[in-house]
């Protein structure tokens, strides 16, 4: 695609900023610029820390010689056209500024050559004025920053040594290599050679490359997972209870590939690492995420470090349900007959993470359904999800109808499929009571609201479900909500928790449909398992 300039409109809707705040922001621009373009193999040459020199170079599909002024101009990129664009982004870059910031604040210089041109051009940006002059090259770019800041004297004082300029490089490369695999990537600084990462094409080489990067005890100890659900997919390496570190420096994560520092996913992560690490101690992963485009807003900060979700609350409850599962589940599994009608088994391992007891009641968690609970010294398995929607459906049975409801702050836009219309305005008028209001777009269903009662219901799960099995009438519709709200047992409240004991006590430990006495049998074919 050529290089345009973006309509006004287009561009004030761009989150703007300053982008770069050291050498390691334009390695980080030059790099997506490299991606972007398709590039296969990606030279870094580095002097000084990035103070004085540097240099990248690619085999992507280059820049046409008369759009070369466009790529050094402000709002010009060759990778959106229209506001729609944004939300359907499928490059690293969409602004058209990074090119722009670099050359205001160095000298640069741009050589491309495409595969149509016969020869390579070179452009070189210095104090606002453009040259453009013949140069040799194959297909591919060179990008040539020198004396970054020279004009920016405020800038280069808040610059750290060049010692510490190059680690933070060295790591934003590493960064990067992770999540371009199948580039082949080479880092010199001062014309030595410090980095060298082959193309990863096959599932060894990816594993060669994250050894290079995360250091090859990593590889050995991590635990790799992967959890596909609906549009969205985890998945990764973590570490276990082995590895504490004193700092975050190792929680790397990507989303849709873009390398990303996300608060919110930070805070996932640290939940579901809790109990698992001591207090102020931090893990180390490596985990991809990949989610529709739609559902995330890479527009929002000028580094596109932090990305906004849509449906925040879902993502969150994503990372900390299956990053805790994939923490708890490992080698030794034990599988149990199924307590309950939807026959899911138990897996966990005691030696990957010890079971919290909890000092209020008197159980075990052993996963984020199950739990041990002692019946007058005999341990009882109880399905503590059963019992929880149990007490919930029977609450919520106790309230008037119209069920309060609490306005999202982003409304929750499902996508409706081509032939269910004739079923919307049915499913529109069977949730208003229940606290949901729904307006209906052509394309998109808007949750505006849900039940105060049922914070942690999981939309989309729902919709699904509405919209494949029949519509439950009135009386039942109650129950049915009920089992789209999460579940964690680690998450429970003390009340929650004391509200779940009282039930299985009110119902009777002996027929209550959701434990199972363990018998001196049961527990010798688990430690058989164990042996
Ligand atoms: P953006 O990446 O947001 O489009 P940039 O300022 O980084 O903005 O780059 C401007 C344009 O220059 C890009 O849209 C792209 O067309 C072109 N460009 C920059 N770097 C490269 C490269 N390494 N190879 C090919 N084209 C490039
Ligand atoms: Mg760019």
């Amino acid at each position: 695609m050529r290089i345009k300039q973006l309509p006004p409109a287009v561009a004030n809707q761009i989150a703007a900023g300053e982008v770069i705040e050291r050498p390691a922001s334009v390695v980080k621009e030059l790099l997506e610029n490299a991606l972007d373009a398709g590039a296969t193999a990606i030279t870094i040459d580095i002097m000084h820390g990035g103070l004085n020199h540097i240099r990248i170079s690619d085999n992507g599909s280059g820049i046409l010689a008369e759009d070369l002024p466009l790529a050094v101009a402000a709002h010009a990129t060759s990778k959106i056209s229209k506001l729609d664009d944004l939300y359907l982004l499928n490059s690293m870059g969409f602004r058209g500024e990074a090119l722009a910031s670099i050359a205001s604040v160095s000298r640069l210089s741009i050589t491309s050559k495409t595969n149509n041109d016969a020869t390579a051009t070179c452009l070189e940006v210095r104090d606002n004025v453009l040259e453009l002059g013949p140069a040799a090259r194959n297909t591919g770019t060179t990008i040539d920053v020198a004396d970054l800041f020279y004009n920016a004297p405020v800038r280069k004082n808040f610059l750290k040594t060049e010692k510490q300029e190059f680690i933070a490089i060295e790591n934003l490369v590493k960064r990067f290599a992770l999540s371009a695999t199948e580039v082949a990537i080479q880092v010199k600084h001062n014309g030595k050679l410090v980095l060298s990462l082959p193309e990863a094409q096959s599932e060894q080489g990816r594993l060669q490359r994250l050894a290079k990067v995360f250091g090859q005890a990593f590889v050995k100890e991590a635990l790799y997972f992967e959890v596909d659900h609906g549009a969205m997919r985890l998945s990764g390496w973590v570490s276990g209870a082995g590895c504490q570190r004193s700092q975050n420096d190792k929680q790397w994560v990507y989303i849709n590939q873009r390398m990303v520092k996300d608060k919110l996913l930070y805070h996932a992560i640290k939940q579901a690492y809790e109990g698992i690490l001591h207090p102020g101690r931090f893990p180390a992963c490596l985990l991809y995420f990949t989610l529709n485009t739609r559902e995330v807003d890479v527009n929002v900060h000028p580094t596109k470090h932090e990305v906004r979700f849509q449906q925040p609350r879902l993502v969150h409850d994503f990372f900390i349900n299956h990053l805790g599962q994939a923490l708890k589940s490992a080698a030794r599994t034990v599988d149990s007959r199924p307590l309950s009608s939807t026959g899911e088994s138990i897996n966990y391992t005691l030696k990957e993470c010890p079971p919290v007891f909890e000092a209020d009641v008197p159980w075990i968690l052993l996963n984020k359904r199950y739990g041990l609970l002692f019946k007058r010294g005999k341990p009882c398995l109880v399905d503590m999800q059963a019992v929880y929607y149990q007490g919930l459906v029977e609450r919520l049975r106790k309230q008037a109808l119209p069920l309060a409801q609490r306005p999202l702050l982003l409304p929750f836009k499902y996508p409706v499929p081509a032939n269910a219309s004739g079923n919307l305005r049915l499913i529109q008028e069977a949730l208003e009571p229940f606290g949901i209001l729904l307006k209906i777009d052509p394309d998109f269903l808007k949750v505006l609201t849900i039940p105060v009662a049922l914070p942690q219901l999981d939309l989309r799960a729902l919709f699904d479900g509405l919209l494949t099995i029949a519509l439950p009438e009135s009386a039942r519709m109650m129950d049915f909500l009920c089992e789209y709200q999460f579940f964690d047992a680690r998450q429970l409240s003390t009340e929650e928790k004391h509200e779940i004991y009282t039930i299985i006590e009110d119902t009777g430990w002996e027929i209550s449909p959701f434990c199972k006495e363990l018998t001196q049998e049961d527990c010798q074919k688990w430690l058989e398992s164990f042996a």
